[in-house]
């Protein structure tokens, strides 16, 4: 297993659509297993492909016991489900957290490590968690649940991020 770069805001990964898996086959499961050595690294509580520089839909969410990992993650039903506000964090947009309303209970159908269907229910930090983590997949980051207004107030602080992620991208020999 191997350390994945996490990749910042700025980055254009961040913003573009993951692709469905065709097949989960042993370079998918490596991909898994390195995003969840990374995620535990990280201390977070969930990481997408894209934030790893992989544009595959492959989602892990440790929030709760077991460690949750879906490829091609869809969310089933969250359609009457109250919604919650929470703050949120995200590894790709560090010292930055957002108040984002999610489904408290969702359902969420995908294919497993193996590349089985399952077929979870999903509560609380871990529903949270993986609505956050289906959102990168489709490009779309915390800072897209604020307000105008409070979106003017962190402006600058993204803006450093990004500069930030630019000279990195500049300076580092990447294969991805
Ligand atoms: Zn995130």
């Amino acid at each position: 297993m191997s350390l994945l770069d996490v990749r910042e805001y700025g980055n254009p990964i961040l913003r573009g659509k993951c692709l469905p898996v065709e097949k989960v086959n042993d370079a998918v499961r490596v991909l898994i297993d390195d995003m969840a050595e990374t995620m535990y690294k990280c201390k977070a509580i969930g990481i997408s492909a894209s934030q790893v520089g992989v544009k595959e839909r492959v989602v892990i969410v440790g929030a709760g016991e077991k460690l949750i990992a879906l490829v091609n993650p869809e969310i089933h039903s969250c359609g009457a489900a109250a919604k919650e506000i929470a703050p949120e964090g995200c590894l790709s947009i560090p010292d930055i957290q957002v108040d984002v309303g999610r489904a408290v209970k969702i359902v969420v159908e995908g294919l497993s490590r193996k590349g089985e269907p399952v077929k979870l229910t999903l509560e609380g930090l871990e529903a949270r968690a993986i609505q956050h983590e289906i959102d990168h997949l489709n490009g779309i980051l915390i800072i897209d649940y604020l307000s105008f207004v409070k979106r003017q107030l962190i402006k600058k602080q993204l803006a450093r991020i990004a500069r930030l992620c630019k000279a990195e991208q500049s300076t580092r020999i990447d294969s991805r």
